[in-house]
């Protein structure tokens, strides 16, 4: 059995899943945010309650908002604060007596999509969030790619590349990013940049979803400032690309669902690639919400 935990800043999903990888028991419980031991007692509980259903001992992968400081395998993380500097891996495989795996939300997301029926043979995937923020994973062979300082894939902190900066034109925001560097793709490439780029090219504010149905109503700057959006994202992913020419790429979060993505992207990104390169294909996430989980008990195939 794999058991999959998603911890977020609001609730903690688990999942168990057969050796078929199918999903075979599914429980929330709300995070308790600022009690530590209580998330460990809760984490514990659920996996032992589960060994004993299905008469196993299941095999626990975590994925959470947050990175595990690779020299003090403690966990760095804004969203689960009683987690945060906290060897919550270490701490959780004491209490049930077995190996744990621990990875970003954002790798597990991607993990989950590369073990996909459909995808399971790729020998690259690379997920990536346009959500709140943008995030992304890497994986090779049906596994994480987490690197050196367990940041691979973290492609929300790389910065806005070049020709993408001379395509916002003079005076184009500088935008502040949570890691305390500017002009993070996090800040540009997420719905939050959508709305923020928006404002400061339409000089009022506007929800993402109220600009993408402008769009489809042909209002005129609507249709301007996506056609500028979707050519920076182009700039932006074919970075990515040639960095890590993944053979699929599979999007996520909020902006996923903006459909235009899926045809202007192909277009444009070849111009900004190698010559030799072709654009991957780029498809919609299959696992949308249940990615975290699925991912995060997908950590332990072999
Ligand atoms: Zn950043």
């Amino acid at each position: 059995m794999y058991y999959g935990f998603d911890v977020g800043g609001t609730k903690i999903e688990f999942g168990a899943f057969d050796q078929s990888l199918k999903r075979v028991a599914t429980e929330r419980v709300p995070t308790p945010g600022h009690d530590y031991d209580l998330l460990i007692d809760q984490l514990a509980q659920l996996v032992l309650k589960y060994d004993e259903q299905f008469d196993a001992k299941g095999m626990v992968g975590i994925g959470i908002p947050g990175v595990e400081d690779v020299n003090t395998q403690t966990v760095l993380t804004v969203n689960v604060p009683c987690a945060n500097q906290r060897t919550l891996r270490l701490d959780l495989e004491a209490r049930i007596d077995r190996r744990v795996a621990l990875e970003n939300d954002a790798n597990c997301f991607a993990l989950s999509e590369a073990w996909d029926d459909e995808l399971k043979d790729m020998p690259s995937v690379m997920g990536l969030i346009l959500g709140t923020g943008f995030g992304g994973g890497l994986i090779f062979s049906g596994k994480v790619f987490s690197g050196f300082n367990h940041v691979a894939g973290e492609l929300g902190h790389t910065r806005l590349p070049v020709d993408a900066w001379l395509l916002l034109r003079e005076h184009a925001p500088l935008l502040d990013c949570g890691c305390g560097k500017t002009g993070c793709l996090d800040s540009y490439l997420s719905g939050r940049g959508f709305e923020l780029l928006y404002a400061h090219f339409a000089g009022t504010e506007r929800e993402a979803i109220d600009i993408v149905d402008d769009y489809y109503k042909g209002e005129q700057f609507a249709l301007s400032f996506v056609d500028i959006f979707i050519e920076m994202v182009a700039m932006c992913f074919a970075n990515l690309f040639t960095a890590h020419d993944p053979h699929i790429v599979a999007l996520g979060g909020g902006l996923s669902n903006f459909s235009l993505l899926y045809e202007e992207l192909p277009k444009r990104i070849p111009k900004y690639l190698l010559p030799v390169a072709k654009c991957p294909r780029i498809i919609k996430a299959k696992h949308g919400d249940s990615g975290g989980v699925r991912g995060a008990a997908f950590l332990n195939i072999i």
